[in-house]
């Protein structure tokens, strides 16, 4: 696969092919058994879905970010896409399907922070090979895909196929990790799953740099061109031809890791396209994770370019 000359002078191109989700967070004193009825304290409504968390983090990291996506006609749907709109990403290639629900997480956080957590997919589950095949110019027009697995596999197949058809450089992020691989999925530019992804794709144990190394050079075995594995505050692993490089984590006082993998994803796509150099942009990727986890929120929590651009530097003296 040939990559295009991603040099230009524009911003680089990012679509994203995945979910859209209302994220809706209850805190409770303890989670409801089956059956329970009990008061919680409070409830709130949070943008989410993987997708739309990746599409937030380029566009903040500088990406011209386009979201290929599905919404339903409930009132949700008006304020996930305004919200993606407010972060500057294009959703010209979302769709919007009557008689749907959008896109739902249902999350229960107890006193000691476990948490349980109900995805209703609703509309993500209308993100048809035809919805992707309708945004053809859009995909052709790109320096790079990016795509997690939370839209149906069919959606997934024909982006990375026409992405491949136009040279256009494909991240796969495999989460949720698939319980059955198909061949072609792995035949991406980039797959960048965390430690749990690296060890369901691998069957391989996954707990520490070493395993990760090895793992690592499965996933290439298995067809993806490039691999990264995150790991948290032990920062990520990179595998690049021949080479496997720890790259550490920034220290932080992390206080929630929610979207750190979104806001490493994001980061790392938009500064790979602008400097074609994986590295490099693994090291700016790492300071977006960092940054992310450091503070509350799933988009809430995710850095600008600029502030990115400053923990980085600092880190890299
Ligand atoms: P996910 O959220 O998908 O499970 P990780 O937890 O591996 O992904 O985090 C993604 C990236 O965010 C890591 O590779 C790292 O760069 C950064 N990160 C996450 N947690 C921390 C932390 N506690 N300290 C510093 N960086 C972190």
């Amino acid at each position: 696969m040939n990559a295009k000359t991603l040099n230009g002078p524009h911003a680089p191109r990012i679509t994203v092919l995945g979910s859209i989700n209302m994220d809706l967070v209850v805190r409770c004193t303890e989670l409801p058994l089956a059956g329970q009825t009990l008061l919680a304290q409070s409830s709130s409504e949070f943008c989410g879905g993987k997708g739309a968390n990746q599409a937030v983090a380029a566009a903040l990291s500088g990406g011209e970010v386009s979201m290929l996506g599905a919404v339903g006609d409930d009132a949700f749907a008006t304020r996930l896409i305004n919200n993606l709109r407010m972060h500057g990403v294009n959703c010209d290639s979302t769709t919007q399907h009557d008689g749907v629900a959008s896109g739902l997480a249902i999350i229960a956080v107890d006193l000691s922070g476990q948490n349980s957590i109900m995805v209703v997919p609703g509309a993500n589950s209308k993100l048809s090979k035809s919805s992707v095949q309708a945004a053809e110019t859009l995909l052709k027009g790109s320096d790079c895909l990016m795509i997690q697995l939370e839209t149906p596999i069919e959606s997934v197949l024909e982006g990375i196929r026409l992405a491949r058809r136009y040279g256009v450089r494909v991240i796969l992020d495999p989460a949720p990790a698939p319980s059955e691989i198909v061949p072609s999925l792995l035949q991406v530019d980039l797959i960048c799953p965390n430690e749990t992804e690296a060890s369901d794709l691998t069957q391989m144990p996954v707990t520490n740099a070493k395993e990760a190394k090895a793992a690592a050079k499965q996933l290439q075995d298995l067809g993806a061109k490039n691999v990264v594995i995150t790991m948290g505050s032990e920062g990520a692993i990179l595998r690049q031809g021949d080479t496997t490089t720890l790259i550490p984590a920034i220290p932080v006082d992390a206080i929630d890791t929610t979207a750190a993998g979104d806001a490493f994803a994001g980061a790392l796509a938009v500064r790979w396209s602008q400097t074609n150099n994986l590295l490099n942009a693994v090291r700016y990727a790492n300071a977006a994770g960092a940054i992310a986890a450091s503070r509350a929120g799933a988009q809430t929590s995710i850095a600008t370019q600029k502030e990115i651009e400053a923990t980085n530097e600092i880190h890299s003296k």
